[in-house]
């Protein structure tokens, strides 16, 4: 690997960049987190954006639901928080009770709040290039491309996985970048011809670790991997073989330690752009 890019730094650097805008310009963003039930995992996670919020000078709102909430109470909690003019960001923790329809619920999110960026309004306004808030994920991966000064431009870039989350999102933002992007998935023949060619390749299947060999990877190559797998013993894992794969490319992302460094920081960047979309629309509608 010839590049180099700690990303948990790169996480401290710009969340200081963004507790200094927030102080500098007297922001005072307020983030509610819709919860359902109480999973370990979804506690760990609230807890990270809490304590990262509240670093930085946002402030949050737990608003928690039972396990057996119905559709009803969470869609009224939806519409309270989107008239409420001191919430500017709206993020309910996934996953949620298979009771609930997830796409419903996000959908009622107002778009200009819909901080995780996954309502199909801001899905359409990225796929039509107008993009307002974009989803977390992608957004760190973009950040990851910028910090290495890669020149996205005509490059050949693979992506793997079609996930609304991740892989389609992601395709509508390198293509801003003029990118040439193939989008691979599990029906994909001949996995390896894609990812052989890639100048920028992203993966993000999830499905076993080791999925992307040396063999399977353009010399010089960057490597963004996005995918968490827990294996037996608890360990994490990417997408790709990264022992082997970092002595042949350019640059590639640690499992842990690299895309996930950047989630909390991409969220908390996304509420602090939703204050200012929603000053910019009241003052728009004001004139
Ligand atoms: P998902 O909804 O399950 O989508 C996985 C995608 O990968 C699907 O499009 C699937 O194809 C494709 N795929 C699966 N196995 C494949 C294979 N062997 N070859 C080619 N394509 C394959 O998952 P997701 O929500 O996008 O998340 C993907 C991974 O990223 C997971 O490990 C997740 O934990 C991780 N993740 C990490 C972060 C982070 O902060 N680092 C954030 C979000 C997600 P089909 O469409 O044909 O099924």
């Amino acid at each position: 690997m010839s590049l180099k890019l700690d990303c948990r730094q790169l996480k401290k650097e710009e969340l200081l960049k963004l507790k200094e805008k927030i102080k500098k310009e007297a922001l005072q963003p307020v983030l509610a987190i819709i919860q359902v039930g109480s999973v370990d995992a979804s506690n760990i996670y609230i807890r990270n954006k809490r304590k990262a919020a509240d670093e930085i000078g946002i402030a949050t709102t737990l608003c928690s639901f039972p396990e057996d909430v119905c559709q009803e109470q969470l869609l009224q909690k939806i519409d309270e928080l989107n008239i409420d003019p001191n919430v500017n960001g709206i993020f309910i923790q996934l996953p949620i009770p298979t009771h609930l329809d997830e796409a419903e619920l996000i959908n009622r999110i107002d778009p200009k709040k819909d901080v995780d960026g996954l309502t199909t309004m801001n899905l359409g306004n990225l796929v039509s290039g107008k993009p307002l808030l974009t989803p977390c994920t992608p957004n760190a991966v973009m950040d990851i491309l910028e910090q290495l000064n890669c020149d996205i431009t005509g490059k050949k870039v693979v992506i793997i996985g079609r996930s609304r989350l991740v892989g389609k999102p992601l395709f509508h933002l390198l293509l801003q970048k003029d990118a040439t992007i193939t989008l691979c998935h599990s029906k994909t023949e001949n996995l390896k011809e894609y990812t052989l060619n890639a100048d920028i390749l992203i993966t993000a299947a999830g499905t076993k670790k080791n999925l992307i060999t040396a063999d399977m990877v353009k010399e010089d190559a960057i490597i963004i991997d996005v995918s968490i797998i827990r294996d037996e013993q608890n360990k994490l894992h990417g997408d790709v073989d990264y022992e082997t794969v970092k002595e042949k490319v350019t640059y590639v992302t640690p499992v842990p330690g690299g895309v996930g460094q950047l989630t909390v920081l991409e969220l908390m960047k996304n509420t602090v752009q939703a204050q200012e979309i929603q000053k910019q629309y009241t003052l728009t509608k004001k004139r």
